[in-house]
């Protein structure tokens, strides 16, 4: 398909895969970077992808062996076509802004403009005005700084962060903003793992998880739930792999059979090439949407039984006397749980709990993985305090080859929250600030997300400035946000790529084209490199590689120091200046202010960098009491009327977070379409529904609203009894602004009560 091609919707649908990777990743791999750009920068950029001194994957946030053990192709299908896309030659000019109105651009997809290429020069669309047009980067920091300066309050602006910026410009941006006045700093997490950090801060008094590579390959027992690592993290796959040649066992539980989940061919391998690949689920469950709380109850309440019918063989007494509080109240509560309600609420057989129950009798180290399965759900937080439990109960904390493991999705979203991107850092992060900049934060937090979009939709903020990412297609209530968006002054987004937070615009707006990880990044005082922290808390270096995509680009941390530079002049006296010429200057002040990285600049400049302490491992719990901490969750059914389904919104195989790169799933069996809607056979027949009708989705809510995504095919497929599942960014329409996890206020993505309704308007 040309790039000048919206993809067409004209839907086939094969047999979901069995297995995942294997040789068809590699020719896809290879195929999608090939028609992005040429021979020689592919060799390039996959030569240096995730290599000790070279490029850090611009993908998810999986962690790379330790650079002894790495292989020269140290990367996933997933991998090679974010880099090449970040890498294509195709261009994005003033010629291109000046032939296309931003109207025409709102109507092309997401794969279209994706496809047209890198950004190449500043742009602005100036109020009224119908098209972008250049403008030279000093008249748009003085725009930008101008009407940042002009707002009533410092909180009317928002400064939202994608998991993609590093950990200099991040720390960078987070300082311009409090020196600025504001703590508005939502960013990507808000949206997916805000329920992870809720949860373990609360229960542990870390929001990270406690595992490394090694503990994954040395677990006794890895439950990963209500993931899909086969599309979302591929290389996990390579590692669980490991695991099992170790003796480990795998418990998937998902409301989809996915391929990764099943079974994998690794592509490096020759086993993996001519032979059947690894099974990598011992045990699958196949669970009802939201039902892993009651899963993780019920095991709770078996363990708790089994202790009691043989003392002191089953919990660690030890761990539990000394490490935590709240046991008494946590086990009188689990006790009270209901069989017929854990049956109801996850579909399962109490002989299928049975059998993980004894597999986890079996182990002494159990690691639990999540992603977005457990965290976007209404009960989100409690679902994943059940999950401390469950390890805390035979003391899977703190110790090798046992713990927490929430699987982050995008590069750097974990490195971005530790540099202090997040609207409720603690105190001690801002006297820490204070002492190093000689200004005082504020201390008042600051708006998410979720927030932030009402607050621009009730003209409370009013001028929008995002860093990588794409806005507009990442968040819910897809029509209220574009509202909200259209409603402010001015929207600026430092991007690379072209995308539909650029269409959906303020009065003005400004796109600042930036250099990608694979771009090489020269200032005054020579080459810099940048660093990253992956999911697992390791922190490294990231060098780029090519040429930059145009002259006219600047790093982000160069937007960011000149942006601050114009906005804030000498007040307070920070050296922006050095810290766009010397990224190590910058690097040097993270040392002084967030713990863990002391002597940062020389660490990190040791192949493969250096992993940050994460005080569980060493029995320390920095909770208000010093312990971990036992909970009791409640867990209502999530209310689906009758004739109702309980959508989950996920990704495509083909698909990078809102981007999608072909209009496929891959795995699943779909082609040539995207407004597709996957649901069990059983309910398709309960409700007369066929497949492959055409329907509306229409999503309820409980003030009595509906949201209608129209035209969407319906595929008989195995979800899990009385769910569905189809692809966001095109169903982000469904999922109300109001609809968000208790206690994270983390859209509810993975819990949208629809109902399929014949189609309105027939395509
Ligand atoms: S697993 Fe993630 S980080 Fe690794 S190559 Fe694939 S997308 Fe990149």
């Amino acid at each position: 398909m040309s790039s000048n091609e919206d993809p067409r919707d004209d839907l086939s649908v094969t047999p979901p895969k069995t297995w995942a990777t294997g040789l068809p990743a590699v020719t896809h791999a290879l195929e999608y970077s090939l028609g992005q750009t040429s021979v020689r920068r592919t060799a390039l950029t996959l030569l240096n992808i995730n290599q000790a001194k070279g490029i850090d994957c611009p993908g998810c946030a999986w962690p790379e062996p330790a650079p002894g053990k790495r292989h020269m192709n140290e990367y996933c299908e997933n991998g090679a076509k974010h880099i090449n896309d970040e890498a294509t030659s195709r261009r994005v000019t003033a010629d291109f802004f000046r032939e296309h109105s931003i109207a025409e651009l709102d109507g092309k997809s997401d794969y279209w403009l994706n496809q047209q290429g890198r950004l190449t020069e500043p742009m602005v669309k100036r109020p009224g005005a119908t098209h972008y047009e250049p403008i030279g980067w000093d008249e748009a920091f003085g725009l930008l700084a101008r009407e940042l300066k002009a707002l009533a309050s410092p909180d009317e602006a928002l400064f939202y962060v994608s998991g993609r910026l590093n950990n200099e410009a991040a720390f960078l941006l987070q300082l311009f903003a409090r020196a600025y006045g504001t703590n508005n700093l939502p960013d990507c997490s808000n949206l997916c793992h805000e329920s992870s950090g809720r949860a373990m801060q609360e229960t542990l008094g870390t929001g990270k998880g406690s595992v490394s590579l090694d503990d994954i390959h040395h677990s006794d027992l890895i439950f990963v739930v209500g993931q899909n690592p086969g599309t979302n993290h591929p290389r996990m796959l390579s590692a669980l792999e490991e695991t099992k040649r170790n003796g480990g066992q795998v418990v998937a539980v998902n409301t989809l059979p996915e391929a990764g989940l099943m079974r994998f061919k690794h592509p490096q391998k020759p086993r993996g090439v001519i032979g059947r690949g690894t099974t990598i689920a011992d045990q699958f469950l196949h669970i009802r949407a939201g039902g892993d709380l009651a899963l993780f109850q019920a095991l709770n309440l078996m363990l708790l039984e089994a202790e009691d019918a043989a003392p002191g063989t089953v919990l660690d007494h030890d761990f539990i006397r000394t490490h935590t509080t709240g046991f008494a109240d946590f086990a009188e509560h689990t006790r009270k749980v209901s069989w017929e309600h854990i049956l109801e609420a996850t579909g399962l057989s109490r002989e299928e709990i049975q059998a993980v129950h004894d597999r986890v009798l079996q182990s002494r180290k159990v690691i639990v993985c999540w992603a977005m399965g457990l965290t976007q759900h209404k009960h989100g937080v409690p679902t994943i305090r059940e999950v401390v439990n469950f390890l805390m109960l035979r003391g899977n904390i703190g110790r090798p080859g046992a713990g927490v493991c929430p699987v982050r999705g995008h590069s750097n979203v974990q490195g971005d929250r530790t540099m202090g991107v997040w609207e409720q850092m603690p105190q001690r992060f801002l006297d820490a600030l204070e002492r190093e900049f000689g200004f005082t934060p504020p201390t008042r937090h600051g708006l998410d997300a979720v927030n932030g979009i009402r607050a621009m939709h009730e003209d409370r903020a009013k001028v929008f400035l995002g860093v990588a990412g794409n806005f507009v297609r990442a968040t819910p209530d897809s029509a209220v946000t574009e509202e909200a968006m259209r409603k402010c002054r001015l929207t600026a987004h430092i991007s690379t790529k072209l995308n539909r937070s650029h269409t959906v615009c303020g009065d003005t707006a400004l796109i600042l084209p930036t250099l990608g990880r694979s771009d090489r990044d020269v200032q005054a005082t020579g080459e810099q490199f940048i660093t990253v922290e992956d999911s697992m808390s390791e922190v490294h270096a990231s060098r780029g590689k090519l040429p930059p995509a145009s002259p006219d680009l600047l790093s982000e941390v160069a937007i960011i120091s000149r942006l601050a530079r114009t906005t804030l002049g000498s007040t307070p006296p920070l050296p922006w200046e050095d810290f766009e010429a010397d990224y190590g200057t910058v690097r040097d002040r993270i040392s002084r202010v967030v713990p863990g990285f002391d002597d940062f600049n020389s660490r990190v400049a040791e192949p493969g960098g250096f992993r940050l302490p994460n005080p569980v491992n060493s029995g320390v719990f920095p909770t208000p009491s010093g312990k971990a901490v036992f909970t009791c969750n409640a867990f209502t059914m999530p209310d689906v009327p009758k004739g109702h389904l309980l959508l989950q919104t996920l990704r495509s195989h083909d698909q990078w977070n809102t981007i999608p790169y072909a209009p496929n799933d891959r795995y699943r069996g779909i082609h040539n379409a995207r407004r597709v809607v996957l649901v069990n056979p059983a309910d398709l027949a309960a409700l007369d529904i066929a497949d492959r009708d055409e329907v509306d989705l229409v999503s309820i809510w409980r003030d009595g609203t509906e949201r209608r995504a129209e035209n969407f095919r319906v595929v008989g497929y195995p979800t899990s009894p009385g769910s569905a599942a189809s692809y966001y960014p095109e169903t982000n329409v469904l999922v109300p602004l109001d609809s968000v996890a208790d206690f994270s206020n983390c859209p509810t993505s993975k819990g949208v009560v629809v109902r399929l309704e014949p189609a309105r308007t027939p395509g």
